[in-house]
């Protein structure tokens, strides 16, 4: 996964041990290490700047509004009420962008454990990090996310966006039982978390999904998963995961109030919001 010239110049991930994506480059914008993690910038021809951290690919200019809308507007349109956030990891500032939309959203706190990840992407990426210099809703807190929820008063937040990576070194704190209590605890009664919640196709990221959905389960009356397209992560096939204590994403999905609001999305919209939940059989399966 470093950057290797392969007669021109390529990037590439391993999505198993036998498959693996390559994306032809312009350019290394930047690589350094930081105390947490490795972290390169590229520009590319078809999917423009992208980043990466330990060689995984986060965010690209071609696909990230799929991933930013469809882990903001499903909690959005399922309670419009939401007012103070709090996400955690989400450092390009995708999710943040997506949520400082809503002028009802009163407040975002934003938890990422490594200030290098924000900076550069403020450097590098505009498009996902361009809002965060001048919206003063949001604070930006650099910390651990596990300790953060664990600090944080009862019913603080009516939203927790856990926008993290996969459930690896210091990013396994966000997939453990005790997080998500600490979850459920600081979100207000009609409170919803909605996590980073792996793939249902390689054998990695499976085990991953498994264990998220059986511990949210455990812990909420109401946990979901629903699933998106995303063509740069391994398979394409991804999810989020859906918890709250009362509200359901179906049930309790109001389209009228969401459509009134008219945001331009290009990914997201009602009928979308629907059939994401809608998952096919081996998903289903692997969920019991
Ligand atoms: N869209 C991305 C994906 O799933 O590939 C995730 C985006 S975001 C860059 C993930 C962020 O989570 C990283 O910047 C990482 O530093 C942060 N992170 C990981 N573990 C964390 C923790 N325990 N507390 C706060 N932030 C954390």
């Amino acid at each position: 996964m470093d950057y290797q010239p392969t007669g021109g110049v390529s990037w590439s991930q391993d999505w198993d041990p036998t498959t693996t994506i390559t994306i032809k480059v312009k350019e290394q914008l930047h690589c350094e290490t930081s105390p947490y993690q490795k972290l390169e910038f590229f520009d590319s021809e078809t999917y423009g700047r992208f980043f990466t951290l330990d060689g995984l690919m986060m965010v690209n200019e071609k696909d990230e509004f799929v991933y930013h809308e469809m882990i903001s507007h499903v909690a959005m349109a399922t309670n419009p009420g939401i007012k103070r956030i709090l996400i955690i990891g989400g450092g390009d500032g995708g999710t943040s962008r997506e949520l400082a939309r809503y002028g009802s959203v009163e407040h975002i706190d934003m938890v990422e454990l490594d200030e290098r990840v924000v900076r550069l992407c403020q450097q590098y990426l505009p498009y996902t990090a361009g809002h965060l210099e001048k919206e003063d809703r949001i604070d930006l807190h650099f910390r651990d996310g596990c300790k953060f929820v664990e600090e944080a008063d009862d019913e603080s937040y009516d939203l927790i966006v856990v926008d993290s990576t996969d459930p690896i070194g210091f990013g396994e704190g966000l997939f453990t039982k005790a997080f998500y209590e600490n979850c459920y605890r600081i979100l207000s009664d009609d409170g919803i978390l909605v996590n980073q919640h792996e793939s249902p196709y390689y054998a990695f990221h499976v085990h991953g999904m498994k264990r998220a959905y059986q511990r949210l389960d455990e812990i909420f009356p109401i946990a979901k998963v629903y699933q998106y397209h995303m063509p740069t992560y391994p398979s394409g096939h991804w999810l989020f995961g859906f918890a709250s204590k009362k509200l359901d994403p179906i049930d309790d999905h109001y389209p009228e109030v969401w459509e009134s609001l008219h945001l331009k999305t290009r990914y997201y919209n009602s009928n979308i919001h629907k059939g994401a939940f809608a998952l096919p059989n081996f998903v289903l399966e692997n969920l019991k």
